[in-house]
C-alpha cells in the first residue's frame, strides 16, 4: 500500500536521501520488538512506521501479537520497512530482525528473545547495565550491542518507557530522522495527552542522547544454531559451518518437542502435576516496579489479599496487635508479582508502596519472600529492625 501524505510533511519526505542499512533478500529492512503488555512497544512500532513510511517516504508495515490484554502478557512488535517503489507483500512476523529491541531486560532470560539475529544485526536492551554485561546475557555472536537506562529515565522524566527506547532505537538504526520521529510522537500523543508531548519529546532525546552503543567482535562462545536459524541440514548445505573459527566447536540448540500433543493430552485440559506454578518467575511480567510491604505499618486488613489477582500474599500464624494468636501477613511472595501495583492503592495506612527494581533484586523459585538491601531499614511490629540475610551475593532473605 502506497503512504498518503500530509501536505504539512510532504518536504520531508526522503529529505536526507535516506537509505536503508541495510536488507533481506526480499528488500526489507526489519525490527522486532520483544515486551510485555504495559511497556508501549506496540505504540513505539506504531509512530516508527508512522515517521518512515509517512514522514520519511519509504513503503512499511507495523503489527504486533500480544496474548490476553493485562500488564504482563508477553508482546512482539514487529516493524518492516521498504524502498517506496517496492510493494509490502509479506505480513509474516519478524523471525530475522536487522535490529532488535528488548524493552524488559529480565527477557534476555527467555528462550527465543534474540532469536534469528544477523552476523551484523544490533541489540538495544533496557538496562542500567554495561554493553558488556548485556552481551553476555543475551549471548550476542557478533555486530552491535546497545543499552539505554530507560526506566531510569521514565521515572525522572515521568513518562513510560517507550519514548527513551524510541530515541535509543532511532540511533542505532542510523537511518531515522529524530526530528520527523519527535513529530509523530506529538500527533500519536498530542491529542488526548497534550502534557505529556514535551515530556515524552524529553525521553526520547535523552534516549538518543544516553544509549551506549558498542560494536561486538565475533566471539565463538556464543555461536549456536540460532545465530543460522534454520534446520542443520540447510546450515550444513548453506556452508553456515564457515562462519566458525577452525576447529571450534558448538553445540546446536535443539529444542525438545512438547511432552503433550493432540494425540495424547489429557481430555478436557486437566492439570495433571497440580503445584507446577511453583518454578514460574514473574519477574519479566513487571515494568520495573513492584510494591515494597513494611511490616510495622501493616495492620492485616487483608484488602491487599483480596485485590491481589495472582494470589501473591502469604499469611502466617502470628500474633495480633493485642497479643493473640492469629494469622498475619507475612507480605507478597513476589516470585508470582506481576507489578499491578492494585495492592499498593488499596492498602489503607501505606504498608505497600511502590519501588524500583535494581540489578540486586533477583527472585528465585523458592517460595520465599525476598527483599532489597535497603529494607534492612524496616521495624518489625517489635519495634526491631527486620532481619535480613543475603544469599549467593544477590539474593535478600527475611529471616525476622
Ligand atoms: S502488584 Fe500487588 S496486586 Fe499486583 S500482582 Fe503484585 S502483589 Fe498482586
Ligand atoms: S492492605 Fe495493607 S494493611 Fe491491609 S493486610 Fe495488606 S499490606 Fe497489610
Amino acid at each position: 500500500m502506497r503512504a498518503i501524505i500530509p501536505d504539512a510533511w510532504k518536504g520531508q519526505r526522503m529529505k536526507n536521501g535516506h537509505r536503508l542499512p541495510m536488507k533481506n533478500d526480499l528488500g526489507f529492512y526489519e525490527m522486532r520488538f520483544e515486551s510485555v503488555g504495559g511497556l508501549g512497544a506496540n505504540l513505539t512500532g506504531q509512530i516508527l512506521a508512522e515517521a518512515l513510511v509517512v514522514g520519511q517516504g519509504f513503503n512499511g508495515a507495523h503489527f504486533s501479537t500480544y496474548g490476553s490484554e493485562k500488564k504482563g502478557s508477553p508482546v512482539k512488535s514487529f516493524v518492516r520497512v521498504c524502498a517506496p517503489e517496492q510493494e509490502v507483500r509479506s505480513s509474516s512476523p519478524v523471525s530475522r530482525p536487522h535490529l532488535l529491541a528488548v524493552f524488559h531486560s529480565c527477557l534476555l532470560s527467555v528462550t527465543g528473545t534474540t532469536s534469528g539475529l544477523y552476523e551484523d544485526s544490533a541489540v538495544v536492551v533496557n538496562s542500567a547495565d554495561s554493553p558488556e554485561k548485556i552481551r553476555d546475557r543475551a549471548r550476542v555472536v557478533s555486530g552491535t550491542v546497545a543499552v539505554v537506562d530507560a526506566l531510569g529515565i521514565a521515572v525522572q522524566e515521568r513518562t513510560r518507557i517507550n519514548t527513551v527506547m524510541l530515541g535509543a532505537i532511532v540511533r542505532v538504526a542510523g537511518f531515522i530522522d529524530p526530528e520527523i520521529v519527535k513529530k509523530h510522537i506529538a500527533a500519536n500523543i498530542g491529542d488526548r495527552y497534550p502534557h505529556l508531548v514535551e515530556p515524552n519529546r524529553k525521553s526520547f532525546e535523552r534516549g538518543f542522547n544516553e544509549v551506549k552503543i558498542e560494536k561486538v567482535p565475533y566471539d565463538s562462545r556464543f555461536a549456536s544454531a540460532e545465530l543460522h536459524h534454520g534446520p542443520i541440514h540447510e546450515m550444513v548445505a548453506e556452508g553456515h559451518g564457515a562462519v566458525l573459527d577452525a576447529g571450534t566447536e558448538f553445540e546446536l540448540l535443539l529444542r525438545p518437542g512438547p511432552a503433550l500433543g493432540y494425540d495424547n493430552a489429557p481430555p478436557g485440559g486437566t492439570v495433571v502435576n497440580p503445584g507446577n506454578t511453583i518454578h514460574k518467575d514473574h519477574s519479566a511480567s513487571r515494568q520495573g516496579i513492584f510494591p515494597l510491604y513494611h511490616r510495622d505499618r501493616c495492620i492485616d486488613c487483608g484488602l491487599c489479599t483480596l485485590t491481589c489477582p495472582d494470589y501473591v500474599f502469604v499469611w502466617g500464624p502470628g500474633v495480633d496487635r493485642e497479643g493473640h494468636p492469629a494469622m498475619v501477613m507475612r507480605g507478597p511472595n513476589l516470585q508470582y508479582c506481576k507489578g499491578c501495583l492494585k495492592c499498593v492503592v488499596i492498602c489503607p495506612v501505606e504498608a505497600l508502596t511502590m519501588e524500583c527494581e535494581r540489578p540486586e533484586f533477583r527472585y528465585t523459585a523458592d517460595p520465599q519472600l525476598w527483599g532489597p538491601i535497603d529494607a534492612l531499614v524496616n521495624k518489625g511490629r517489635d519495634n526491631e529492625p527486620a532481619k535480613w540475610e543475603q544469599e549467593e551475593g544477590y539474593y535478600w532473605h527475611r529471616v525476622g
